[in-house]
Protein backbone atom coordinates (compact mmCIF):
# COMPACT_ATOMS: atom_id res chain seq x y z
CA UNK A 1 0.00 0.00 0.00
CA UNK A 2 3.33 2.17 -0.01
CA UNK A 3 2.79 2.85 -3.90
CA UNK A 4 -0.34 5.13 -3.41
CA UNK A 5 -0.84 7.90 -1.59
CA UNK A 6 -4.28 6.33 0.21
CA UNK A 7 -3.82 2.77 1.30
CA UNK A 8 -7.90 1.63 -0.11
CA UNK A 9 -6.53 2.52 -3.53
CA UNK A 10 -3.85 -0.31 -3.76
CA UNK A 11 -5.11 -2.78 -0.97
CA UNK A 12 -6.96 -5.20 -3.39
CA UNK A 13 -4.08 -4.86 -5.62
CA UNK A 14 -1.46 -5.79 -2.97
CA UNK A 15 -3.41 -8.45 -1.08
CA UNK A 16 -3.82 -10.59 -4.81
CA UNK A 17 0.20 -10.23 -4.66
CA UNK A 18 0.36 -11.00 -1.53
CA UNK A 19 -1.52 -14.40 -1.67
CA UNK A 20 0.15 -14.97 -5.40
CA UNK A 21 3.84 -14.63 -4.04
CA UNK A 22 3.05 -16.72 -0.70
CA UNK A 23 2.42 -19.51 -2.84
CA UNK A 24 6.06 -19.54 -3.78
CA UNK A 25 8.03 -17.92 -6.94
CA UNK A 26 7.15 -19.81 -10.29
CA UNK A 27 7.22 -18.46 -14.20
CA UNK A 28 3.54 -18.20 -13.75
CA UNK A 29 3.46 -16.51 -10.42
CA UNK A 30 5.75 -13.84 -11.86
CA UNK A 31 4.06 -13.78 -14.51
CA UNK A 32 0.55 -12.79 -12.92
CA UNK A 33 2.16 -10.28 -10.49
CA UNK A 34 3.74 -8.55 -13.32
CA UNK A 35 0.75 -8.17 -15.16
CA UNK A 36 -1.14 -7.53 -12.55
CA UNK A 37 1.29 -4.74 -11.60
CA UNK A 38 1.74 -3.20 -15.18
CA UNK A 39 -1.87 -2.83 -15.28
CA UNK A 40 -2.65 -1.39 -11.77
CA UNK A 41 0.16 1.19 -13.19
CA UNK A 42 -1.50 2.42 -16.17
CA UNK A 43 -4.40 2.59 -14.14
CA UNK A 44 -3.01 4.40 -11.52
CA UNK A 45 -1.45 6.65 -13.62
CA UNK A 46 -4.56 7.45 -16.30
CA UNK A 47 -6.40 8.32 -12.90
CA UNK A 48 -3.58 10.54 -10.88
CA UNK A 49 -2.86 12.50 -14.06
CA UNK A 50 -6.41 13.65 -13.74
CA UNK A 51 -6.61 13.86 -10.13
CA UNK A 52 -3.43 16.01 -10.33
CA UNK A 53 -4.91 18.35 -13.39
CA UNK A 54 -8.35 19.17 -11.11
CA UNK A 55 -6.33 19.39 -8.24
CA UNK A 56 -3.97 22.04 -9.62
CA UNK A 57 -7.18 24.05 -11.26
CA UNK A 58 -8.90 24.03 -8.18
CA UNK A 59 -5.39 26.01 -6.57
CA UNK A 60 -5.86 28.08 -9.07
CA UNK A 61 -8.76 29.27 -8.74
CA UNK A 62 -8.40 29.72 -5.09
CA UNK A 63 -5.79 31.94 -5.93
CA UNK A 64 -7.68 34.06 -8.06
CA UNK A 65 -10.01 34.02 -5.10
CA UNK A 66 -7.55 35.39 -2.67
CA UNK A 67 -6.24 38.30 -5.25
CA UNK A 68 -9.93 39.10 -5.41
CA UNK A 69 -10.36 39.51 -1.89
CA UNK A 70 -7.05 41.79 -1.50
CA UNK A 71 -7.75 43.86 -4.16
CA UNK A 72 -11.72 44.52 -2.94
CA UNK A 73 -9.87 45.23 0.40
CA UNK A 74 -7.04 47.84 -1.23
CA UNK A 75 -10.06 49.26 -2.99
CA UNK A 76 -12.17 49.75 0.04
CA UNK A 77 -9.48 51.06 1.89
CA UNK A 78 -8.11 53.47 0.02
CA UNK A 79 -12.26 54.36 -0.44
CA UNK A 80 -11.90 54.74 3.00
CA UNK A 81 -9.32 56.85 3.05
CA UNK A 82 -10.96 59.09 0.89
CA UNK A 83 -13.68 59.56 3.25
CA UNK A 84 -11.99 60.76 6.14
CA UNK A 85 -10.51 63.45 3.51
CA UNK A 86 -13.38 64.55 2.34
CA UNK A 87 -15.19 64.75 6.17
CA UNK A 88 -11.50 67.22 6.24
CA UNK A 89 -13.00 69.34 3.32
CA UNK A 90 -16.55 69.56 4.66
CA UNK A 91 -15.51 70.47 7.74
CA UNK A 92 -13.03 73.04 6.24
CA UNK A 93 -15.96 73.99 4.05
CA UNK A 94 -17.52 77.79 4.15
CA UNK A 95 -19.83 77.72 1.14
CA UNK A 96 -22.72 76.10 -0.31
CA UNK A 97 -21.16 75.29 -3.89
CA UNK A 98 -17.76 73.88 -2.03
CA UNK A 99 -19.82 71.23 0.20
CA UNK A 100 -21.97 70.20 -3.39
CA UNK A 101 -18.86 69.53 -5.07
CA UNK A 102 -17.29 67.28 -1.91
CA UNK A 103 -21.16 65.71 -2.08
CA UNK A 104 -21.18 65.07 -5.16
CA UNK A 105 -18.10 63.21 -5.70
CA UNK A 106 -18.39 61.28 -2.74
CA UNK A 107 -21.46 59.99 -4.48
CA UNK A 108 -19.29 59.18 -8.18
CA UNK A 109 -17.24 57.64 -5.72
CA UNK A 110 -19.25 55.61 -3.45
CA UNK A 111 -21.79 54.38 -6.67
CA UNK A 112 -17.82 53.52 -8.35
CA UNK A 113 -16.71 51.31 -5.19
CA UNK A 114 -20.37 49.83 -4.93
CA UNK A 115 -20.12 48.57 -9.05
CA UNK A 116 -16.72 46.58 -7.87
CA UNK A 117 -17.96 45.13 -4.93
CA UNK A 118 -21.09 44.11 -6.80
CA UNK A 119 -18.54 42.91 -9.33
CA UNK A 120 -16.01 41.23 -7.31
CA UNK A 121 -19.15 39.35 -5.48
CA UNK A 122 -20.29 37.78 -8.64
CA UNK A 123 -17.02 36.58 -9.72
CA UNK A 124 -16.30 35.29 -6.25
CA UNK A 125 -19.45 33.22 -6.38
CA UNK A 126 -18.98 31.73 -9.90
CA UNK A 127 -15.48 30.77 -8.96
CA UNK A 128 -16.83 29.10 -5.94
CA UNK A 129 -19.47 27.20 -7.86
CA UNK A 130 -16.41 26.21 -10.44
CA UNK A 131 -14.28 25.17 -7.14
CA UNK A 132 -16.85 23.23 -5.53
CA UNK A 133 -17.18 21.46 -9.00
CA UNK A 134 -13.63 20.44 -9.17
CA UNK A 135 -13.41 19.48 -5.19
CA UNK A 136 -16.36 16.56 -6.50
CA UNK A 137 -14.41 16.18 -9.48
CA UNK A 138 -11.15 15.25 -6.95
CA UNK A 139 -13.84 12.92 -4.80
CA UNK A 140 -14.85 11.45 -7.91
CA UNK A 141 -11.73 9.89 -9.38
CA UNK A 142 -10.73 8.97 -6.11
CA UNK A 143 -13.57 6.60 -5.16
CA UNK A 144 -12.31 5.15 -8.71
CA UNK A 145 -9.10 4.57 -7.40
CA UNK A 146 -10.67 2.89 -4.64
CA UNK A 147 -13.20 1.07 -6.88
CA UNK A 148 -10.51 -0.22 -8.97
CA UNK A 149 -8.62 -1.89 -6.15
CA UNK A 150 -11.78 -4.06 -4.89
CA UNK A 151 -11.84 -4.93 -8.39
CA UNK A 152 -8.99 -7.21 -8.96
CA UNK A 153 -9.32 -10.05 -11.72
CA UNK A 154 -8.84 -12.79 -9.43
CA UNK A 155 -10.67 -15.02 -8.07
CA UNK A 156 -10.24 -15.22 -3.69
CA UNK A 157 -10.23 -18.53 -2.94
CA UNK A 158 -8.58 -19.90 -5.90
CA UNK A 159 -5.88 -17.53 -6.93
CA UNK A 160 -6.24 -18.33 -10.26
CA UNK A 161 -8.19 -15.57 -12.69
CA UNK A 162 -11.90 -14.64 -12.06
CA UNK A 163 -14.59 -14.13 -14.80
CA UNK A 164 -13.32 -10.40 -15.35
CA UNK A 165 -9.33 -11.91 -15.55
CA UNK A 166 -10.91 -14.27 -18.21
CA UNK A 167 -12.52 -11.69 -20.09
CA UNK A 168 -9.27 -9.57 -20.01
CA UNK A 169 -7.20 -12.85 -21.06
CA UNK A 170 -9.62 -13.42 -23.73
CA UNK A 171 -9.66 -10.31 -25.32
CA UNK A 172 -5.84 -10.22 -26.02
CA UNK A 173 -5.54 -13.54 -27.06
CA UNK A 174 -8.41 -13.35 -29.41
CA UNK A 175 -6.72 -10.11 -30.75
CA UNK A 176 -3.78 -11.82 -30.79
CA UNK A 177 -5.48 -14.95 -32.71
CA UNK A 178 -7.82 -12.72 -35.45
CA UNK A 179 -4.22 -10.78 -36.16
CA UNK A 180 -2.12 -13.94 -37.06
CA UNK A 181 -2.65 -15.65 -40.66
CA UNK A 182 -5.99 -18.56 -41.40
CA UNK A 183 -3.33 -21.42 -41.25
CA UNK A 184 -1.86 -20.78 -37.85
CA UNK A 185 -2.48 -23.11 -35.02
CA UNK A 186 -6.05 -21.97 -33.10
CA UNK A 187 -6.47 -20.53 -30.22
CA UNK A 188 -8.48 -23.64 -27.69
CA UNK A 189 -11.05 -23.38 -25.55
CA UNK A 190 -11.44 -25.65 -22.55
CA UNK A 191 -14.28 -25.99 -20.07
CA UNK A 192 -13.36 -28.34 -16.71
CA UNK A 193 -16.08 -29.51 -14.70
CA UNK A 194 -15.17 -31.27 -11.11
CA UNK A 195 -16.83 -34.76 -11.14
CA UNK A 196 -18.89 -35.74 -8.05
CA UNK A 197 -17.90 -32.47 -6.48
CA UNK A 198 -21.48 -32.49 -4.80
CA UNK A 199 -21.09 -35.49 -3.13
CA UNK A 200 -17.32 -34.57 -1.63
CA UNK A 201 -19.37 -31.12 -0.01
CA UNK A 202 -21.63 -33.57 1.35
CA UNK A 203 -19.06 -36.51 2.71
CA UNK A 204 -16.64 -34.07 3.72
CA UNK A 205 -17.79 -30.72 4.11
CA UNK A 206 -18.01 -27.66 2.42
CA UNK A 207 -13.96 -26.78 3.98
CA UNK A 208 -12.91 -29.98 2.33
CA UNK A 209 -14.62 -28.46 -1.14
CA UNK A 210 -12.74 -25.49 -0.73
CA UNK A 211 -9.35 -26.81 -0.30
CA UNK A 212 -10.17 -29.70 -3.12
CA UNK A 213 -11.12 -26.12 -5.32
CA UNK A 214 -7.41 -24.30 -4.58
CA UNK A 215 -5.34 -27.70 -4.87
CA UNK A 216 -7.19 -28.70 -8.10
CA UNK A 217 -6.87 -24.93 -9.19
CA UNK A 218 -2.96 -24.89 -8.10
CA UNK A 219 -2.26 -28.26 -9.59
CA UNK A 220 -4.25 -27.16 -13.21
CA UNK A 221 -2.62 -23.91 -13.07
CA UNK A 222 1.21 -25.31 -12.17
CA UNK A 223 0.97 -27.92 -15.07
CA UNK A 224 -0.20 -26.26 -17.97
CA UNK A 225 1.95 -24.29 -20.12
CA UNK A 226 2.83 -20.20 -18.97
CA UNK A 227 1.29 -19.34 -21.95
CA UNK A 228 -2.09 -20.95 -21.28
CA UNK A 229 -4.61 -19.19 -18.88
CA UNK A 230 -6.41 -20.71 -16.16
CA UNK A 231 -9.57 -19.42 -14.62
CA UNK A 232 -12.34 -20.03 -12.54
CA UNK A 233 -15.35 -19.76 -14.02
CA UNK A 234 -17.92 -20.34 -11.34
CA UNK A 235 -18.53 -22.72 -8.58
CA UNK A 236 -16.52 -26.23 -9.50
CA UNK A 237 -16.01 -24.94 -12.99
CA UNK A 238 -12.67 -23.50 -14.44
CA UNK A 239 -11.61 -22.46 -18.40
CA UNK A 240 -8.76 -22.63 -19.72
CA UNK A 241 -7.40 -20.52 -23.02
CA UNK A 242 -4.54 -22.38 -24.99
CA UNK A 243 -3.13 -20.11 -27.16
CA UNK A 244 -1.20 -21.80 -30.80
CA UNK A 245 -2.30 -25.46 -29.64
CA UNK A 246 -4.67 -27.50 -32.31
CA UNK A 247 -7.68 -29.06 -30.29
CA UNK A 248 -6.38 -32.31 -30.53
CA UNK A 249 -3.29 -31.11 -28.56
CA UNK A 250 -5.38 -29.51 -25.97
CA UNK A 251 -7.65 -32.45 -25.25
CA UNK A 252 -4.26 -34.62 -25.17
CA UNK A 253 -2.77 -32.07 -22.56
CA UNK A 254 -6.00 -32.14 -20.61
CA UNK A 255 -6.06 -35.62 -20.43
CA UNK A 256 -2.87 -35.87 -19.18
CA UNK A 257 -3.31 -33.70 -16.61
CA UNK A 258 -6.43 -35.97 -15.87
CA UNK A 259 -4.10 -39.12 -15.04
CA UNK A 260 -1.60 -37.43 -12.95
CA UNK A 261 -4.20 -35.76 -10.61
CA UNK A 262 -5.44 -39.96 -10.80
CA UNK A 263 -2.73 -40.23 -8.87
CA UNK A 264 -2.30 -37.45 -6.41
CA UNK A 265 -4.34 -37.21 -3.34
CA UNK A 266 -5.03 -33.74 -1.26
CA UNK A 267 -5.37 -33.89 2.42
CA UNK A 268 -8.00 -32.33 4.67
CA UNK A 269 -8.24 -32.96 8.36
CA UNK A 270 -6.40 -36.25 8.06
CA UNK A 271 -9.05 -37.48 5.38
CA UNK A 272 -7.58 -37.89 1.97
CA UNK A 273 -9.64 -36.28 -0.30
CA UNK A 274 -9.64 -36.95 -4.17
CA UNK A 275 -10.69 -35.08 -6.84
CA UNK A 276 -10.84 -35.70 -10.44
CA UNK A 277 -12.74 -33.18 -13.49
CA UNK A 278 -13.85 -33.79 -17.15
CA UNK A 279 -13.51 -31.34 -19.56
CA UNK A 280 -14.60 -30.40 -22.98
CA UNK A 281 -12.02 -28.38 -25.66
CA UNK A 282 -12.94 -26.85 -29.13
CA UNK A 283 -11.27 -24.14 -30.77
CA UNK A 284 -12.11 -20.50 -31.06
CA UNK A 285 -13.57 -19.36 -34.26
CA UNK A 286 -12.86 -15.70 -35.08
CA UNK A 287 -15.16 -12.95 -34.61
CA UNK A 288 -17.33 -15.48 -31.97
CA UNK A 289 -17.68 -14.57 -28.53
CA UNK A 290 -16.66 -15.98 -25.36
CA UNK A 291 -19.89 -16.84 -24.75
CA UNK A 292 -20.56 -19.00 -27.91
CA UNK A 293 -17.24 -21.24 -27.90
CA UNK A 294 -18.08 -22.14 -24.66
CA UNK A 295 -21.60 -23.27 -25.19
CA UNK A 296 -19.58 -25.74 -27.59
CA UNK A 297 -17.35 -26.71 -24.95
CA UNK A 298 -20.01 -27.18 -22.36
CA UNK A 299 -21.46 -30.02 -25.28
CA UNK A 300 -18.35 -31.70 -25.29
CA UNK A 301 -17.88 -31.57 -21.53
CA UNK A 302 -21.74 -33.31 -21.23
CA UNK A 303 -20.77 -35.97 -23.34
CA UNK A 304 -17.82 -36.66 -21.28
CA UNK A 305 -20.12 -36.71 -18.17
CA UNK A 306 -21.96 -38.94 -19.86
CA UNK A 307 -19.32 -40.89 -21.19
CA UNK A 308 -18.57 -41.90 -17.76
CA UNK A 309 -16.31 -38.80 -16.26
CA UNK A 310 -12.35 -38.22 -15.20
CA UNK A 311 -12.35 -37.65 -19.48
CA UNK A 312 -12.05 -34.72 -22.30
CA UNK A 313 -14.01 -34.59 -24.78
CA UNK A 314 -14.27 -32.49 -28.48
P1 LIG B 1 -20.96 -33.85 -11.89
O1 LIG B 1 -19.92 -34.90 -11.76
O2 LIG B 1 -22.07 -34.24 -12.77
O3 LIG B 1 -20.38 -32.53 -12.26
O4 LIG B 1 -21.59 -33.68 -10.42
P2 LIG B 1 -21.34 -32.51 -9.39
O5 LIG B 1 -21.81 -32.98 -8.06
O6 LIG B 1 -19.95 -32.03 -9.45
O7 LIG B 1 -22.21 -31.35 -10.03
P3 LIG B 1 -23.31 -30.40 -9.47
O8 LIG B 1 -23.44 -29.27 -10.43
O9 LIG B 1 -24.56 -31.20 -9.17
O10 LIG B 1 -22.73 -29.83 -8.10
C1 LIG B 1 -21.74 -28.87 -8.03
C2 LIG B 1 -21.57 -28.56 -6.57
O11 LIG B 1 -20.45 -27.70 -6.37
C3 LIG B 1 -22.73 -27.80 -5.97
C4 LIG B 1 -22.11 -26.93 -4.90
O12 LIG B 1 -22.46 -27.38 -3.63
C5 LIG B 1 -20.62 -27.08 -5.10
N1 LIG B 1 -19.90 -25.81 -5.10
C6 LIG B 1 -20.00 -24.80 -5.96
N2 LIG B 1 -19.18 -23.78 -5.61
C7 LIG B 1 -18.51 -24.16 -4.48
C8 LIG B 1 -17.53 -23.57 -3.62
O13 LIG B 1 -17.07 -22.43 -3.82
N3 LIG B 1 -17.07 -24.29 -2.55
C9 LIG B 1 -17.56 -25.54 -2.31
N4 LIG B 1 -17.08 -26.20 -1.24
N5 LIG B 1 -18.50 -26.12 -3.08
C10 LIG B 1 -18.97 -25.47 -4.14
MG1 LIG C 1 -20.95 -27.99 -12.42
MG1 LIG D 1 -19.36 -31.03 -11.25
Amino acid sequence: SELAEDDSWARGQCESLQARLAEGISVRSVKAASELLAETRVRHQRLHADRNAARDALRQLIQGMLREVDDLGEQTGLFQERIGRHAEAIARADSLESLAGVVREMVDESRAVQQRVGQAQARLQSEHAQASELEARVRELEADLRRLSEEVSTDALTQVANRRGLAQAFEAESARRARESDDAPPLSVGLIDIDNFKRLNDTLGHAAGDVALRQLAAVVRERLRPADHLARFGGEEFVVLMPATPVPEAQQALTRLQRSLTASLFMHDQKEVFVTFSAGVTDWRPGEALAATLERADEALSEAKRTGKNRTCI
